[in-house]
């Protein structure tokens, strides 16, 4: 029994070494060009993410924070750089390679989820069918042990009354919400999200932003693009700023980056997010 508690015990701490050494999601000199492009969208971006932390990523529109998220998801090729979880290399560049799926071996796949900006629910299947599709299709989990942990799940994001409802029968904050279960019920070490309020009238973009706030004081690895800047700054441990598919600032203190950003580049960046009015003078 001693022998067997000294065991485990020895185990969680090499667990606790590895998370402490090597970083939830690392990212390096990963450059990206799409076909026919003349210049790359992603170009030596490097970053790492802490297990537990949340990451934002901010940009002005077409600076490639889509592709980047997209990229790590394993959804777009890369050409050249490493994109590893945990330390383990799941993705590589390959010269010449500008289309067709990435190496990323299909037993990764669910390590990393994703939530994007259209909640793109399957409108044949019902909030908890939605949840539980790939579990049980895919990952071949018992389908009352799925349900079970979908409807836990809903019960976090305050939708268990929803279960049985058609995705035409919910509002857009309340299909995110579901999304969001969907990525979770396959336990991504990492979760991408992808302006998922964008599209949400501003009354429902609060219950969505609530629940992501739950997820990083429990702890979830995330990365997130998001143009709610109080927010940002509310869950960010870290903010990278891209411009022209390059890293052109960052910060580990979230707090001076919004109050008072060292850059010209994101007090311009900042500032656009702010209204004045140019008072005629008399
Ligand atoms: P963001 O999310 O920051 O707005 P994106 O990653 O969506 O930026 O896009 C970055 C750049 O890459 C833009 O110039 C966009 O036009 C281009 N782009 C995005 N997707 C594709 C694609 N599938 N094929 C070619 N170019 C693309
Ligand atoms: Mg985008």
């Amino acid at each position: 029994m001693t022998e067997a508690r000294n065991v485990s015990a020895a185990q969680t701490d090499a667990v606790a070494q590895t998370d402490a050494v090597q970083p939830a999601l690392s990212v390096r000199h990963l450059t990206k060009t799409y076909p026919h492009a003349d210049r790359p969208v992603l170009n030596d971006v490097s970053f790492d993410v802490p297990k537990g932390k949340v990451l934002v990523v901010l940009g002005p529109s077409g600076s490639g924070k889509s592709t980047l998220l997209r990229a790590i998801a394993g959804l777009e090729p890369i050409q050249s750089g490493t994109i590893a979880l945990r330390g383990e290399v799941i993705d590589e560049g390959k010269p010449g390679r500008l289309t067709g799926r990435s190496k990323r071996a299909s037993a990764l796949r669910t390590r990393i989820g994703m939530v994007f900006q259209s909640y793109d629910l399957f409108p044949n299947k019902t909030v908890l069918g939605n949840i539980t599709m790939a579990p049980t299709l895919v990952l071949k989990r018992k389908p009352a042990e799925a349900r079970e942990e979908a409807m836990q799940l809903l019960e976090r994001v305050h939708l268990a009354d929803r279960a049985n409802a058609w995705p035409h029968e919910l509002s857009g904050g309340q299909r995110q919400r579901v999304a969001i279960c969907r990525a979770l019920i396959e336990h991504p070490e990492v979760l991408l999200l992808d302006e998922i309020t964008a599209a949400l009238d501003p009354e429902m973009v609060r219950e969505v932003l609530d629940v992501v706030l739950e997820l990083a004081d429990n702890g979830q690895t995330m990365v997130l693009v998001t143009h709610e800047m109080r927010f940002a700054e509310a869950i960010a441990d870290r903010v990278l700023l891209l411009e022209d598919g390059a890293i052109v600032d960052s910060s580990d203190d979230p707090e001076g980056f919004f109050t008072n950003p060292q850059s010209e580049r994101a007090k311009q960046f900042l500032g656009s997010f702010e209204y004045k009015r140019h008072e005629a003078t008399a």
